[in-house]
Protein backbone atom coordinates (compact mmCIF):
# COMPACT_ATOMS: atom_id res chain seq x y z
CA UNK A 1 0.00 0.00 0.00
CA UNK A 2 1.39 3.71 -0.70
CA UNK A 3 2.37 5.74 2.11
CA UNK A 4 -0.24 8.21 2.88
CA UNK A 5 -0.12 11.56 1.65
CA UNK A 6 1.93 13.78 3.90
CA UNK A 7 0.75 17.00 1.27
CA UNK A 8 -2.46 17.50 3.70
CA UNK A 9 -1.47 16.59 6.48
CA UNK A 10 -1.96 19.09 9.86
CA UNK A 11 1.16 19.13 11.82
CA UNK A 12 0.36 19.49 15.63
CA UNK A 13 1.65 20.85 18.88
CA UNK A 14 0.33 19.20 21.72
CA UNK A 15 0.53 21.40 24.97
CA UNK A 16 -0.54 19.14 27.66
CA UNK A 17 0.35 15.64 26.17
CA UNK A 18 0.22 13.70 29.35
CA UNK A 19 -3.32 14.76 30.84
CA UNK A 20 -7.14 13.69 30.27
CA UNK A 21 -7.61 15.62 27.11
CA UNK A 22 -3.86 14.75 25.74
CA UNK A 23 -4.29 11.25 25.43
CA UNK A 24 -8.11 11.81 23.63
CA UNK A 25 -5.77 13.93 21.30
CA UNK A 26 -3.60 11.26 20.87
CA UNK A 27 -6.43 9.02 19.91
CA UNK A 28 -7.45 11.35 17.60
CA UNK A 29 -4.39 11.63 15.66
CA UNK A 30 -3.50 8.03 15.72
CA UNK A 31 -7.18 7.64 14.31
CA UNK A 32 -6.04 9.63 11.30
CA UNK A 33 -2.60 9.42 10.27
CA UNK A 34 -3.41 10.71 6.70
CA UNK A 35 -4.89 13.99 7.99
CA UNK A 36 -3.19 15.05 11.18
CA UNK A 37 1.01 14.34 12.04
CA UNK A 38 2.48 14.96 15.71
CA UNK A 39 5.35 17.36 16.13
CA UNK A 40 5.67 18.68 19.17
CA UNK A 41 4.57 17.13 22.68
CA UNK A 42 5.21 18.93 26.31
CA UNK A 43 4.00 18.41 30.05
CA UNK A 44 4.45 19.19 33.57
CA UNK A 45 6.99 17.23 34.69
CA UNK A 46 5.97 13.22 33.51
CA UNK A 47 8.81 12.75 30.81
CA UNK A 48 9.09 9.32 30.58
CA UNK A 49 5.10 8.88 29.48
CA UNK A 50 6.49 11.70 27.19
CA UNK A 51 9.39 9.74 26.37
CA UNK A 52 6.76 6.94 25.06
CA UNK A 53 4.40 9.27 23.45
CA UNK A 54 7.11 10.53 21.42
CA UNK A 55 8.51 7.07 20.27
CA UNK A 56 5.15 5.78 19.03
CA UNK A 57 4.19 9.10 17.23
CA UNK A 58 7.95 9.86 16.17
CA UNK A 59 7.83 13.77 17.58
CA UNK A 60 11.77 14.88 18.17
CA UNK A 61 10.34 18.09 19.51
CA UNK A 62 9.58 17.58 23.37
CA UNK A 63 9.10 20.22 26.21
CA UNK A 64 8.50 19.81 30.01
CA UNK A 65 7.93 23.05 31.90
CA UNK A 66 9.24 21.96 35.35
CA UNK A 67 13.10 22.42 35.35
CA UNK A 68 14.18 19.32 37.23
CA UNK A 69 11.89 17.09 34.79
CA UNK A 70 13.88 18.46 32.08
CA UNK A 71 16.82 18.02 33.60
CA UNK A 72 16.11 14.38 34.15
CA UNK A 73 14.74 13.87 30.99
CA UNK A 74 17.99 14.73 29.29
CA UNK A 75 20.07 12.90 31.63
CA UNK A 76 17.92 10.22 30.32
CA UNK A 77 17.87 10.93 26.42
CA UNK A 78 18.31 7.60 25.23
CA UNK A 79 14.71 7.08 26.29
CA UNK A 80 13.53 9.33 22.79
CA UNK A 81 14.47 9.15 19.38
CA UNK A 82 18.15 10.07 18.25
CA UNK A 83 18.20 13.79 17.76
CA UNK A 84 15.57 14.93 19.81
CA UNK A 85 15.42 18.48 20.71
CA UNK A 86 14.01 18.85 24.79
CA UNK A 87 13.57 22.54 25.99
CA UNK A 88 12.76 22.86 29.40
CA UNK A 89 10.52 25.80 31.33
CA UNK A 90 7.85 28.69 29.87
CA UNK A 91 10.60 29.52 27.71
CA UNK A 92 10.36 25.86 26.10
CA UNK A 93 6.88 25.69 25.97
CA UNK A 94 7.06 28.94 24.11
CA UNK A 95 9.87 27.85 21.84
CA UNK A 96 7.47 24.52 20.65
CA UNK A 97 4.05 26.78 20.28
CA UNK A 98 6.19 28.77 17.51
CA UNK A 99 7.69 25.64 16.16
CA UNK A 100 8.09 26.52 12.01
CA UNK A 101 7.16 22.78 11.35
CA UNK A 102 3.52 23.45 13.21
CA UNK A 103 0.64 24.52 11.49
CA UNK A 104 -2.02 23.95 14.65
CA UNK A 105 -1.30 24.29 18.45
CA UNK A 106 -3.42 22.81 21.11
CA UNK A 107 -3.61 24.01 24.50
CA UNK A 108 -4.83 22.02 27.17
CA UNK A 109 -2.59 22.52 30.40
CA UNK A 110 -4.16 22.68 33.33
CA UNK A 111 -4.50 26.63 35.22
CA UNK A 112 -3.04 29.37 33.12
CA UNK A 113 0.40 28.45 32.36
CA UNK A 114 -0.49 27.82 28.27
CA UNK A 115 -1.70 31.47 28.31
CA UNK A 116 2.25 32.86 26.89
CA UNK A 117 2.72 29.70 24.68
CA UNK A 118 -0.59 30.31 23.11
CA UNK A 119 -0.41 34.03 22.51
CA UNK A 120 3.39 33.05 20.80
CA UNK A 121 1.64 30.27 18.79
CA UNK A 122 -0.96 33.33 17.23
CA UNK A 123 1.59 35.56 16.87
CA UNK A 124 3.75 32.60 14.95
CA UNK A 125 0.56 32.40 12.64
CA UNK A 126 -0.24 29.42 13.90
CA UNK A 127 -3.87 27.96 14.34
CA UNK A 128 -4.87 27.39 18.13
CA UNK A 129 -6.79 24.94 19.29
CA UNK A 130 -8.03 25.56 23.31
CA UNK A 131 -8.67 23.35 25.83
CA UNK A 132 -7.49 25.57 28.73
CA UNK A 133 -10.53 27.57 29.51
CA UNK A 134 -8.73 29.60 32.30
CA UNK A 135 -6.42 31.45 30.40
CA UNK A 136 -9.29 33.08 28.27
CA UNK A 137 -10.93 33.48 31.95
CA UNK A 138 -7.77 35.67 32.75
CA UNK A 139 -6.90 37.41 29.62
CA UNK A 140 -9.50 36.30 27.29
CA UNK A 141 -9.88 40.23 25.31
CA UNK A 142 -5.76 39.90 24.40
CA UNK A 143 -6.18 36.04 22.80
CA UNK A 144 -8.84 37.41 20.85
CA UNK A 145 -7.08 40.63 19.92
CA UNK A 146 -3.79 38.09 18.85
CA UNK A 147 -5.76 35.97 16.98
CA UNK A 148 -7.48 38.78 14.91
CA UNK A 149 -4.18 41.19 14.46
CA UNK A 150 -2.54 37.79 12.96
CA UNK A 151 -5.42 36.08 11.32
CA UNK A 152 -4.89 32.89 13.14
CA UNK A 153 -8.06 30.79 13.60
CA UNK A 154 -9.41 29.93 17.17
CA UNK A 155 -10.90 26.93 17.73
CA UNK A 156 -12.33 25.94 21.10
CA UNK A 157 -12.12 22.22 22.15
CA UNK A 158 -14.01 22.65 25.03
CA UNK A 159 -17.34 20.61 24.28
CA UNK A 160 -19.83 23.48 24.91
CA UNK A 161 -17.71 25.75 23.23
CA UNK A 162 -16.75 23.55 20.13
CA UNK A 163 -20.09 22.84 20.16
CA UNK A 164 -21.78 26.83 20.00
CA UNK A 165 -18.82 27.20 17.48
CA UNK A 166 -20.75 24.47 15.20
CA UNK A 167 -24.54 26.02 15.83
CA UNK A 168 -23.15 29.56 14.84
CA UNK A 169 -20.95 28.70 11.68
CA UNK A 170 -22.72 30.61 8.56
CA UNK A 171 -25.07 32.64 10.63
CA UNK A 172 -25.04 36.31 11.14
CA UNK A 173 -24.73 37.06 15.28
CA UNK A 174 -26.98 39.73 14.85
CA UNK A 175 -29.74 36.77 14.70
CA UNK A 176 -28.42 34.89 18.59
CA UNK A 177 -30.40 36.16 21.56
CA UNK A 178 -28.22 33.38 24.36
CA UNK A 179 -26.61 30.93 24.36
CA UNK A 180 -27.34 27.72 26.41
CA UNK A 181 -24.68 25.88 28.13
CA UNK A 182 -25.18 22.42 29.28
CA UNK A 183 -23.93 21.48 32.43
CA UNK A 184 -23.79 17.05 34.05
CA UNK A 185 -24.39 18.99 37.24
CA UNK A 186 -21.52 17.00 38.78
CA UNK A 187 -20.58 14.86 41.51
CA UNK A 188 -23.60 16.67 43.63
CA UNK A 189 -25.86 17.57 41.54
CA UNK A 190 -28.35 15.58 43.80
CA UNK A 191 -27.08 16.48 47.10
CA UNK A 192 -29.10 18.22 49.52
CA UNK A 193 -27.09 21.14 51.06
CA UNK A 194 -26.77 19.53 53.99
CA UNK A 195 -24.35 16.87 53.23
CA UNK A 196 -22.10 19.50 51.44
CA UNK A 197 -19.80 20.46 54.75
CA UNK A 198 -18.78 16.79 54.57
CA UNK A 199 -18.14 16.16 51.53
CA UNK A 200 -14.48 14.87 50.84
CA UNK A 201 -12.26 15.28 47.79
CA UNK A 202 -12.83 11.80 47.40
CA UNK A 203 -16.13 12.07 46.64
CA UNK A 204 -15.91 15.43 44.47
CA UNK A 205 -13.90 13.47 42.18
CA UNK A 206 -16.19 11.02 41.00
CA UNK A 207 -17.98 12.65 38.13
CA UNK A 208 -21.10 11.16 37.25
CA UNK A 209 -19.84 11.43 32.53
CA UNK A 210 -16.72 12.64 32.10
CA UNK A 211 -13.28 11.16 32.60
CA UNK A 212 -10.90 14.29 33.49
CA UNK A 213 -8.31 15.55 35.26
CA UNK A 214 -8.88 16.57 39.07
CA UNK A 215 -9.03 20.44 38.80
CA UNK A 216 -11.82 20.49 36.05
CA UNK A 217 -13.05 17.45 38.08
CA UNK A 218 -13.91 19.45 41.33
CA UNK A 219 -14.81 22.65 39.18
CA UNK A 220 -17.72 20.72 37.85
CA UNK A 221 -18.87 19.73 41.19
CA UNK A 222 -18.79 23.14 42.59
CA UNK A 223 -20.00 24.24 39.23
CA UNK A 224 -17.09 26.75 38.78
CA UNK A 225 -16.45 24.85 35.72
CA UNK A 226 -19.78 26.37 34.12
CA UNK A 227 -19.11 29.47 35.55
CA UNK A 228 -15.52 29.81 33.77
CA UNK A 229 -17.71 28.47 30.74
CA UNK A 230 -20.00 31.03 30.59
CA UNK A 231 -16.96 33.56 30.81
CA UNK A 232 -15.02 31.89 27.78
CA UNK A 233 -18.25 31.44 26.04
CA UNK A 234 -19.13 35.52 26.52
CA UNK A 235 -15.49 36.25 25.28
CA UNK A 236 -15.37 33.82 22.70
CA UNK A 237 -18.50 34.68 20.89
CA UNK A 238 -18.39 38.07 21.65
CA UNK A 239 -21.92 38.22 23.76
CA UNK A 240 -23.20 40.51 26.65
CA UNK A 241 -23.29 38.87 30.22
CA UNK A 242 -26.64 38.14 30.33
CA UNK A 243 -26.66 36.08 26.32
CA UNK A 244 -24.32 33.12 28.25
CA UNK A 245 -26.55 31.10 30.59
CA UNK A 246 -26.59 27.56 31.78
CA UNK A 247 -28.99 25.09 31.96
CA UNK A 248 -28.29 21.14 33.44
CA UNK A 249 -28.26 18.28 31.15
CA UNK A 250 -27.79 15.50 33.46
CA UNK A 251 -26.87 12.88 30.22
CA UNK A 252 -24.30 15.12 29.08
CA UNK A 253 -25.39 14.68 25.25
CA UNK A 254 -26.79 17.72 24.16
CA UNK A 255 -23.58 20.26 24.67
CA UNK A 256 -25.22 23.66 23.98
CA UNK A 257 -28.15 25.42 22.20
CA UNK A 258 -28.00 28.33 20.50
CA UNK A 259 -31.48 30.51 20.51
CA UNK A 260 -32.05 32.50 17.63
CA UNK A 261 -33.85 36.06 18.03
CA UNK A 262 -37.37 34.03 16.33
CA UNK A 263 -36.84 31.77 18.68
CA UNK A 264 -35.35 28.78 16.73
CA UNK A 265 -33.11 26.59 18.63
CA UNK A 266 -30.17 24.74 17.24
CA UNK A 267 -28.53 22.13 19.30
CA UNK A 268 -25.58 19.93 18.96
CA UNK A 269 -25.17 16.49 20.04
CA UNK A 270 -22.48 13.41 20.75
CA UNK A 271 -21.63 10.86 23.57
CA UNK A 272 -19.66 12.49 26.04
CA UNK A 273 -15.81 11.62 24.88
CA UNK A 274 -13.63 14.79 24.38
CA UNK A 275 -12.64 12.83 21.13
CA UNK A 276 -15.70 14.52 19.55
CA UNK A 277 -14.77 18.33 19.83
CA UNK A 278 -11.33 17.76 19.97
CA UNK A 279 -11.48 15.98 16.17
CA UNK A 280 -13.43 19.11 15.26
CA UNK A 281 -11.23 21.14 16.25
CA UNK A 282 -8.00 20.03 14.64
CA UNK A 283 -9.81 18.64 11.38
CA UNK A 284 -11.57 21.93 10.83
CA UNK A 285 -13.49 22.64 8.56
CA UNK A 286 -13.03 19.17 7.31
CA UNK A 287 -15.11 15.86 8.56
CA UNK A 288 -13.83 12.69 8.90
CA UNK A 289 -14.88 9.22 10.93
CA UNK A 290 -15.00 9.74 14.55
CA UNK A 291 -12.75 7.56 16.52
CA UNK A 292 -16.24 6.40 18.42
CA UNK A 293 -19.35 5.65 17.96
CA UNK A 294 -22.02 8.17 17.56
CA UNK A 295 -25.38 7.74 19.12
CA UNK A 296 -27.10 4.82 18.42
CA UNK A 297 -31.29 5.34 18.30
CA UNK A 298 -31.97 1.79 17.83
CA UNK A 299 -32.34 1.89 21.79
CA UNK A 300 -34.41 4.44 23.45
CA UNK A 301 -32.76 7.34 26.06
CA UNK A 302 -34.28 10.30 27.54
CA UNK A 303 -32.34 14.11 27.46
CA UNK A 304 -33.32 15.91 30.43
CA UNK A 305 -33.19 19.89 31.52
CA UNK A 306 -33.30 21.53 34.60
CA UNK A 307 -32.80 24.68 35.66
CA UNK A 308 -29.13 25.41 38.23
CA UNK A 309 -29.74 25.74 42.12
CA UNK A 310 -27.55 28.61 42.61
CA UNK A 311 -28.58 28.50 46.38
CA UNK A 312 -26.23 24.74 46.33
CA UNK A 313 -23.97 25.93 43.72
CA UNK A 314 -22.50 29.78 44.65
CA UNK A 315 -19.76 29.79 42.43
CA UNK A 316 -22.36 29.91 39.00
CA UNK A 317 -23.73 32.88 41.09
CA UNK A 318 -20.28 34.42 41.40
CA UNK A 319 -19.40 33.93 37.96
CA UNK A 320 -22.37 36.00 36.65
CA UNK A 321 -21.85 38.49 38.98
CA UNK A 322 -17.75 38.48 37.57
CA UNK A 323 -19.54 39.02 34.24
CA UNK A 324 -21.79 41.93 34.77
CA UNK A 325 -18.59 43.47 36.61
CA UNK A 326 -16.22 43.11 33.94
CA UNK A 327 -12.53 44.24 34.53
CA UNK A 328 -10.30 42.11 35.94
CA UNK A 329 -13.21 40.28 38.01
CA UNK A 330 -13.29 37.03 36.13
CA UNK A 331 -9.53 36.80 36.80
CA UNK A 332 -9.74 37.20 40.16
CA UNK A 333 -12.62 34.09 40.35
CA UNK A 334 -9.94 32.49 38.10
CA UNK A 335 -7.23 32.85 40.27
CA UNK A 336 -8.38 32.30 43.93
CA UNK A 337 -10.77 29.29 42.76
CA UNK A 338 -7.28 27.68 41.25
CA UNK A 339 -5.84 28.38 44.45
CA UNK A 340 -8.90 27.22 46.75
CA UNK A 341 -9.54 24.09 44.65
CA UNK A 342 -5.48 22.81 45.66
CA UNK A 343 -6.39 23.83 48.82
CA UNK A 344 -9.39 21.31 49.24
CA UNK A 345 -7.85 18.30 46.96
CA UNK A 346 -4.92 18.48 49.48
CA UNK A 347 -7.35 18.35 52.78
CA UNK A 348 -6.29 21.91 53.91
CA UNK A 349 -9.80 23.26 53.89
CA UNK A 350 -13.69 22.04 53.48
CA UNK A 351 -15.29 22.03 50.20
CA UNK A 352 -17.56 24.46 51.14
CA UNK A 353 -15.06 26.92 51.63
CA UNK A 354 -13.98 26.94 47.92
CA UNK A 355 -16.44 29.92 47.26
CA UNK A 356 -16.23 31.70 50.53
CA UNK A 357 -12.69 31.80 49.22
CA UNK A 358 -13.02 33.31 45.76
CA UNK A 359 -16.17 35.48 47.06
CA UNK A 360 -13.95 37.23 49.78
CA UNK A 361 -11.36 37.38 47.58
CA UNK A 362 -13.14 39.48 44.81
CA UNK A 363 -14.49 41.55 47.77
CA UNK A 364 -10.73 42.50 48.54
CA UNK A 365 -9.83 43.57 44.91
CA UNK A 366 -10.59 47.00 43.65
CA UNK A 367 -11.79 46.06 40.16
CA UNK A 368 -10.17 47.84 37.05
CA UNK A 369 -9.84 47.57 33.56
CA UNK A 370 -6.35 46.15 32.48
CA UNK A 371 -4.48 48.07 29.88
CA UNK A 372 -2.44 45.32 28.61
CA UNK A 373 -1.27 42.00 29.46
CA UNK A 374 1.45 42.51 32.38
CA UNK A 375 -1.60 44.62 34.12
CA UNK A 376 -3.34 41.06 33.87
CA UNK A 377 -0.53 38.99 35.14
CA UNK A 378 0.46 41.67 38.23
CA UNK A 379 -3.47 41.45 39.13
CA UNK A 380 -3.25 37.76 38.77
CA UNK A 381 -0.37 37.15 40.93
CA UNK A 382 -2.17 39.55 43.47
CA UNK A 383 -5.42 37.92 43.51
CA UNK A 384 -3.40 34.58 44.39
CA UNK A 385 -1.62 36.37 46.96
CA UNK A 386 -5.51 37.66 48.55
CA UNK A 387 -6.69 34.24 48.64
CA UNK A 388 -3.55 32.64 49.91
CA UNK A 389 -4.35 34.44 52.69
CA UNK A 390 -8.11 33.78 52.78
CA UNK A 391 -6.77 30.16 52.79
CA UNK A 392 -4.33 30.27 55.53
CA UNK A 393 -7.68 31.21 57.79
CA UNK A 394 -9.47 28.84 57.29
CA UNK A 395 -7.06 26.10 57.16
P1 LIG B 1 -5.02 16.80 33.40
O1 LIG B 1 -4.77 17.11 34.84
O2 LIG B 1 -5.52 15.45 33.04
O3 LIG B 1 -3.68 17.02 32.56
C1 LIG B 1 -2.97 18.21 32.61
C2 LIG B 1 -1.88 18.24 31.58
O4 LIG B 1 -1.23 19.51 31.68
C3 LIG B 1 -0.80 17.19 31.82
O5 LIG B 1 -0.22 16.89 30.58
C4 LIG B 1 0.20 17.95 32.70
O6 LIG B 1 1.53 17.42 32.67
C5 LIG B 1 0.14 19.30 32.04
N1 LIG B 1 0.51 20.38 32.93
C6 LIG B 1 0.00 20.68 34.14
N2 LIG B 1 0.61 21.76 34.66
C7 LIG B 1 1.52 22.15 33.74
C8 LIG B 1 2.48 23.16 33.68
N3 LIG B 1 2.64 24.01 34.68
N4 LIG B 1 3.25 23.26 32.56
C9 LIG B 1 3.12 22.39 31.54
N5 LIG B 1 2.24 21.37 31.54
C10 LIG B 1 1.45 21.27 32.63
O7 LIG B 1 -5.98 17.94 32.85
P2 LIG B 1 -7.09 17.87 31.72
O8 LIG B 1 -6.51 17.23 30.50
O9 LIG B 1 -8.36 17.36 32.28
O10 LIG B 1 -7.35 19.43 31.42
C11 LIG B 1 -6.45 20.21 30.67
C12 LIG B 1 -7.12 21.54 30.35
O11 LIG B 1 -8.23 21.30 29.49
C13 LIG B 1 -7.68 22.29 31.57
O12 LIG B 1 -7.50 23.65 31.40
C14 LIG B 1 -9.16 21.94 31.55
O13 LIG B 1 -9.96 22.96 32.11
C15 LIG B 1 -9.42 21.85 30.05
N6 LIG B 1 -10.53 20.97 29.70
C16 LIG B 1 -10.50 19.65 30.03
C17 LIG B 1 -11.56 18.81 29.71
C18 LIG B 1 -11.51 17.34 30.00
O14 LIG B 1 -12.44 16.62 29.61
N7 LIG B 1 -10.50 16.82 30.66
C19 LIG B 1 -12.77 19.35 29.05
C20 LIG B 1 -12.67 20.75 28.70
C21 LIG B 1 -11.60 21.52 29.03
P3 LIG B 1 2.03 16.33 33.80
O15 LIG B 1 1.32 15.07 33.45
O16 LIG B 1 3.49 16.24 33.59
O17 LIG B 1 1.64 16.90 35.13
MG1 LIG C 1 -16.75 21.87 29.12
Amino acid sequence: MPAPSTATRKRVVLLGATGSIGESTLRVIAAHPDKLELVGIAARSNWQRLATIARQFGVTHIGLHDEAAFADARAHSEAFLPGSQIVGGLTGLIDLARLPAADIVLVAVVGTTGLEPALAALAAGKDLALASKEILVLAGKFIMAAAKRHGAKLLPVDSEHNAVFQCLEGHPQAGVRRIVLTASGGAFRDWPLERFASITPADALKHPNWAMGPKITVDSATLANKGLELIEAQCLFGLEATQCTAVIHPQSIVHCLVEFTDGTMLAQLSPPSMTFPIQHALLHPRRAPGVETALDFSRAFGLEFAPVDEGRFPMLRLARETMLAGGIAPAIYNAANELAVEAFLAGRIPFLAIPRVVEQTLGNIKNFEPADLPAVLALDAEARQVAAGHIATVA
